[in-house]
């Protein structure tokens, strides 16, 4: 079950640049990637910011074999944010939510987001019908 996310950063030695670890991350760990920003060239140190999802235990065996090949690996922050005009209040993300940030409030019917509880774990973002949750990424300047 693909239940861990995390987004991070990771700076790529020249003689890695051109490899294809990444790739490998879905091969040899089953993990899923999501590249949201890159600037790879073969000569040069790369940057990459991705998410990488998958089981947990795998997820951390990902990022060993990252560590194993010289790439160093930096978390990046990550905010949840909910664009309320498009949420519908229809319930999905709260029966998800581990942290319980989503919930139902019984008296309005309606679905509310505190943001103090959420743990930025994507989860949400996934499944929302109608795109209402994102993830904000902080800059890392490149
Ligand atoms: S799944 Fe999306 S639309 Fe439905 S309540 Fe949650 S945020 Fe709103
Ligand atoms: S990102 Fe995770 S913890 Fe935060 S609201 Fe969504 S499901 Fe809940």
């Amino acid at each position: 079950m693909k239940n861990y996310s995390r987004i991070i950063s990771l700076s790529f030695p020249p003689m890695v640049s051109g490899k294809p670890v990444i790739c490998n991350l879905a091969t040899l760990f089953d993990l899923t990637f999501n590249i949201l920003k890159a600037r790879i060239n073969p000569r040069h140190e790369g940057h990459m910011v991705l998410e990488l999802s998958g089981r947990e235990e795998a997820y951390n065996q990902g990022i060993t074999y990252l560590q194993e090949h010289d790439i160093t690996v930096t978390p990046v922050a990550q905010q949840i944010s909910r664009d309320e005009e498009s949420c519908m209040h229809c319930g999905v993300c709260t029966s998800l939510c581990p942290t319980h940030a989503l919930y139902l409030d019984p008296e309005t019917r309606r679905v509310e987001f505190d943001c103090d509880k959420c743990t930025a774990c994507g989860q949400c973002t996934r499944i929302c019908p109608v795109h209402a949750m994102h993830v904000e990424v902080e800059e890392n300047g490149f």
